[in-house]
């Protein structure tokens, strides 16, 4: 059971707004903040994030997206956090997502689905690394 997740609010939430409702949303869930900036992928940053996927057909178009404007990224911990927060962000597909998940409320599409959410603890880890120096998490 891991204690601790990473997570991004995505280009598209960002412009839409919903930095603030998300963000309310993991308070009310019980997550503490322990790490948190506001940042902008290059492409090359983006690319190496996602690089787990690099064979896969919508390679490109994730790199583009995670690259095509501001994010918010952050370390979130918990009891149980990676599964969830797993469940409160919902299927990677909106459609599938479950009511009252964050990406039932706030995702238009598969692609452009609002959050991330790490997969494991130990991607959790790395993740998180991958943003935030050890000095700054909290
Ligand atoms: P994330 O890792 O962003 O939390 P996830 O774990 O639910 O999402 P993954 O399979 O890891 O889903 O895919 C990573 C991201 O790649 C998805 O969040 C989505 O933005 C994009 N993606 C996945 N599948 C597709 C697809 N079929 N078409 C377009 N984009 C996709
Ligand atoms: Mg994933």
């Amino acid at each position: 059971m891991s204690n601790r997740t990473f997570t991004m609010i995505k280009p598209d939430a960002t412009r839409k707004g919903h930095t603030g409702a998300i963000l309310q949303m993991i308070n009310e869930a019980g997550f503490r903040i322990a790490a948190m900036k506001m940042t902008t992928l290059s492409k090359e940053k983006a690319g190496a994030f996602y690089a787990v996927h690099s064979e896969r057909p919508f390679y490109g178009e994730l790199v583009e997206f995670m690259s095509s404007g501001p994010i918010t990224a952050a370390i979130l911990e918990k009891e149980n956090a990676v599964d969830d927060f797993r469940k409160l962000i919902g299927s990677t597909n909106p459609a599938d997502a479950a009511d009252g998940t964050i990406r039932k409320l706030f995702a238009a599409s598969i692609g452009e689905n609002a959050v991330h959410g790490s997969d494991s603890s130990e991607n959790a880890i790395l993740e998180g690394d991958f943003f935030f120096s050890k000095l700054e998490q909290f």
